[in-house]
């Protein structure tokens, strides 16, 4: 058995190394959870006695096979939970990342079936995330682009969004950003702000925070 905490590395070194494709350093991993060095290096030394995570000195670590497997479970409990608690349980979009954060751990593969079928096979999250499917397979993403490389006069419909907590979803939702919003971007300062219009107005983004939205050219989005 896995503990929630080593599930919660092996999800992280899965987002981290997906974004980059490249292995994930012991100060990343820490930044992401908000843990000193000295915590992931004996945790991840852990996982590596496991046979789930490989590491390289000095160049961080990878998952295998097999730690790829059980990052995939989470992540596919994970997306399911959020689209139940949304769905059915009239969570709003902007609340459910942390619940569901605290159910992955725990739900049976019974329980997981039976809410994939509740949904109907759903391939995305409230938040445009793929889902994987019982096979752990993904969905064939997108192209997409990030909020923080649109070009002034860009207009785009939002179509995912990356996260971590619930405050950075409640911040985007108040903003009007939700998978499906369509908006222009109206300026994008060097290293900094950028501006877009949308039905809730005109905001001004942190470059960290538009990084987070993935986007898509209006005219290529297809109606949710
Ligand atoms: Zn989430």
């Amino acid at each position: 058995m896995l503990s929630a905490v080593m599930e919660d590395y092996l999800k992280a070194i899965y987002t981290l190394s997906e974004e980059t494709g490249e292995r994930v350093s012991t100060s990343q991993l820490a930044e992401y959870l908000d843990v000193t060095p000295p915590t992931v290096t004996s945790m991840t030394a852990k996982l590596a006695e496991r046979g789930l995570v490989e590491r390289e000195k000095y160049e961080g670590a990878l998952l295998t096979a097999d730690g790829e497997v059980v990052a995939l479970e989470v992540i596919r409990h994970h997306r399911l939970l959020e689209s139940f608690l949304a769905d059915r349980l009239d969570y709003d979009w902007s609340e459910v990342h942390d619940e569901a954060d605290r159910l992955e751990h725990h739900v049976s593969d019974r329980l997981v079936r039976r809410i994939a079928d509740a949904l109907d096979q759903p391939g995305v999250d409230p938040h445009g995330d793929p889902i994987p499917n019982a096979d752990l397979e993904l969905p064939a993403d997108a192209t997409t682009t990030r909020l923080d490389a649109a070009t002034p006069g860009d207009r785009v419909v939002v179509r995912r969004i990356r996260h971590r907590t619930d405050e950075e979803l409640r911040y985007l939702a108040d903003a009007g950003l939700r998978p499906g919003a369509a908006i222009e971007i109206t300026d994008v300062a060097p290293f900094g702000m950028v501006t877009v219009a949308g039905a809730a107005g005109e905001q001004s983004l942190p470059a960290e925070v538009a990084h987070l939205i993935e986007v898509v050219p209006a005219a290529e989005a297809t109606p949710a």
